[in-house]
């Protein structure tokens, strides 16, 4: 083995020994990347189709964002919200602005506004909506993706998520995805809001029949029931609009927002909704120690103005079509389904020719990086600052491995 075996070995037995092995992450490790490119520790170099799960939609380092970054943290960093900043609220403004919302709580993970989306549906549906205490329901999806604290994994309906972490907050019960109807029907006077992804990210790039959302908002509209969207994935250019939602030419009255709100740099996460529902904190009754911090907000500014400025969401629209109809052309017995919006495709690989896992093996010899979800999906959601010929170059290496396979 030389020197430079050497380091890929060790770095990956140090992390094993040492870190909980609550994931299976691919064998590369990574040593730098700049905009849509990484290199290991040998020199190697991967073409990133990941994005850490839609975190790095601007690029790895991107130089607006580390200017932003660094700067405001040479200023203040972290000061709590006992003290009042001056990014916050432009950046919250901004926030409002491209939603159609009203007002924003900021936290850090995506979890941590899922679960600031629970508590406000919950006090809106005893203050507002006249539900009894503790009998507030929310309608979450099957194949949800929400995040990972106890109560979030409790309405999951995957059983690896859950398996052990017991006993489950009440008050959540999971419905059949897309199935508006079956929604509807299971409303009942105590429910205060439906909480849904637009497209679900995690169960395998799931996209519902066209119209699901626009039959949802008209749904919560009649039967007083809060519409809740978690766009922590699909959010922020990703499907091609800003925010999913816009596709189907409704507003929600929440919104989760977390992974790309970072920049690809830190957990900026927030919870953003119309008045009534956001007025349901006051002082004392919800928080965060960093949530909303100035290095934070800075940085979550950056962020959407770079998005806006560099034409990334139209960018994603197009180059997105332009992935869609090139992996949906690639002649393969592998390939069962390819579906998506804007640059966020999974493609279904058919069990008997091989796992997703061992096609994203083999796609990493050839110098492209994704990853699985379950056993089946492969995901293709580069940042969104890549160019037409890096994503040609992608998907051909995709088709080279898929034809190599068989061989
Ligand atoms: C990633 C994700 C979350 C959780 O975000 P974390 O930052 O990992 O807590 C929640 N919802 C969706 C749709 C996600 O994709």
């Amino acid at each position: 083995m030389d020197m430079q075996m050497n380091l890929s070995a060790e770095a990956i037995s140090v992390e094993q020994r040492w870190c909980a092995h609550n994931y299976k992450p691919l064998p590369v490790v990574i040593d730098r990347a700049e905009g849509v490119w990484m290199w290991d520790v040998e020199g190697t170099r991967y073409l990133d189709m990941m994005s850490a799960y839609s975190a790095v939609n601007l690029g790895h380092g991107h130089p607006r964002i580390l200017r932003a970054m660094i700067e405001q943290a040479s200023r203040v960093a972290v000061i709590s919200r006992a003290f009042h900043s001056e990014k916050l609220g432009p950046f919250l403004r901004r926030l409002c602005a491209l939603s159609g919302l009203d007002g924003a709580c900021p936290m850090n993970t995506g979890a941590e506004a899922v679960e600031t989306a629970i508590k406000a549906a919950r006090r809106w549906g005893y203050k507002v909506k006249g539900i009894p205490a503790d009998q507030a329901e929310i309608l979450v999806a099957e194949g949800n993706f929400h995040g990972r604290t106890s109560t979030i994994v409790g309405f999951s309906s995957e059983a690896a998520y859950r398996d052990g972490f017991g006993p489950f907050a009440p008050g959540f019960r999971i419905i059949p995805y897309g199935d508006a109807d079956a929604m509807e029907a299971a409303i009942g006077p105590n429910t205060a809001a439906i909480l849904v992804e637009p497209i679900q990210g995690e169960a395998g790039i799931v996209v519902p029949p066209e119209g699901y959302l626009r039959r949802l908002r008209e749904i919560c509209d009649r039967r007083n029931v809060l519409l809740i969207l978690d766009e922590i994935q699909s959010g922020l250019g990703r499907t091609g609009k800003w925010f999913a939602f816009q596709h189907e030419g409704i507003v929600p009255d929440g919104l989760c927002l977390g992974k790309a709100l970072g920049g690809g740099v830190m957990p900026v996460s927030a919870f953003v909704a119309r008045q009534d529902l956001i007025d349901m904190f006051v002082p004392g009754n919800h928080g965060s120690t960093f949530g909303g911090n100035p290095l934070a907000a800075a940085v979550g500014l950056e962020a959407l103005e770079t998005l806006d400025e560099e034409g990334l969401v139209a960018r994603s629209a197009e180059l997105g079509d332009h992935m869609m109809r090139r992996l949906s052309a690639i002649d393969s017995p592998a390939i069962r389904a390819v579906r998506g919006r804007g640059l966020w495709v999974g493609v279904e690989i058919d069990p008997a020719f091989a796992t997703a896992r061992a096609v994203c093996e083999a796609l990493m010899q050839r110098g492209v990086l994704s990853k699985e979800t379950h056993d089946t999906v492969i995901r293709f959601a580069p940042p969104l600052v890549i160019s037409r010929e890096e994503l040609d170059w992608a998907i051909d290496r995709f088709a080279e491995t898929l034809a190599a396979m068989r061989a």
